[in-house]
């Protein structure tokens, strides 16, 4: 049994830190929203973040974006100050890159990043993929936790490599979804069928994830969002934020992304419009109304 802190139980944190306490952990949880703390039963509230990191082994942090992180870790939140010496801090949240980085030379505690794949379904399931940036010795100490809310936990690196394998994964998810739905824009205006060109790319080297589990037009995929009118799975908002990241962290790199920057551009006016709440397939709405 371990002694763990976690803070930030929203959509994702919630169910993550259940399955910590359904392994038998004990667990210390921390939110703003008081309601969020009463999401997790068998888990001891705390009166604030660093009373949730005092006297564990582990600091799992689950929150919006790179400034609440790094407020809550090495700012006024207290959190790396008020946690055990030796107690390493697991930071799940997709921010960016630098960020990570600094957190990791600032917090003086062992720090990974380990943001996750997988959605609020993979959260709740226990399949998430962890993909995880620090210290090996680290890695290794946590990754029995990571198994306990998730299916697979690599180590992709030094500090900030976790993050900068999410900002690649999804911009590659971008822009496989994107092409795929003007494929079957396409399509339509040649007066192909959408289950004649699923069932030719699906077998060709027009295949991938976006197609054959997501597939954004009705019908092909029976489990896709675009058969329950693209309610989410992952919203166009969080993709337009991981898009973000990837082009920031280009543009930092002294790299151009063409088609990152070109998907970020489809993705800003599809959230522009109002389909912040939608699916990040349903795009292909956008992408029909542009083309009729
Ligand atoms: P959410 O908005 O549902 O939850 C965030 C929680 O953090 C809220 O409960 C909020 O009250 C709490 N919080 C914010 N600031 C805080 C602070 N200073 N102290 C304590 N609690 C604080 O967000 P989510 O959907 O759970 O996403 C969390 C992270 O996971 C984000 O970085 C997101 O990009 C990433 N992510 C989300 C998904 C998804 O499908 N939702 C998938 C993969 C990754």
């Amino acid at each position: 049994m371990a002694r763990i802190g976690f803070i930030g139980l929203g959509n994702m944190g919630a169910p993550m830190a259940r399955n910590l306490v359904q392994a038998g952990h004990a667990v210390a949880v921390f939110d703003l929203s008081h309601a969020a703390m009463e999401a997790v039963p068998g888990a001891t509230p705390a009166e604030s973040a660093a009373a949730a990191a005092r006297q564990t082994e582990f600091i799992f942090t689950m929150l919006p974006a790179g400034p609440q992180v790094r407020e809550l870790l090495v700012g006024t939140g207290g959190v790396a100050a008020a946690a055990p010496a030796d107690a390493v801090l697991v930071d799940c949240s997709t921010i960016d890159v630098a960020t990570a980085r600094a957190m990791s030379a600032e917090s003086g505690r062992a720090f990974l990043d380990a943001p996750v794949s997988g959605g609020v379904m993979g959260a709740e399931a226990g399949t998430l993929t962890f993909m995880v940036g620090g210290d090996a010795a680290a890695f290794a100490a946590v990754e029995p936790l990571l198994r306990a809310m998730g299916r697979a936990a690599i180590h992709c690196g030094a500090a900030g490599a976790g993050q900068a394998a999410k900002a690649c994964n999804n911009m590659m998810l971008a822009a496989t979804m994107l092409v795929t739905c003007e494929a079957f824009v396409l399509a339509e205006k040649l007066g192909l069928s959408h289950q004649a060109l699923f069932d030719v790319a699906s077998q060709s080297s027009g295949q991938s994830w976006s197609l054959t589990t997501y597939c954004p037009v009705p019908g092909p995929v029976p489990g896709s969002p675009a058969n329950r009118g693209y309610a989410p799975g992952f919203s166009a908002s969080l993709m337009l934020k991981d898009l973000g990241l990837a082009v920031g962290a280009a543009r930092e790199a002294g790299l151009e992304l063409a088609v990152g920057e070109q998907a970020l551009e489809v993705y800003r006016r599809f959230v522009e419009e109002g389909g912040g709440g939608v699916d990040f397939s349903g795009v292909v709405r956008m992408l029909n109304r542009s083309a009729a």
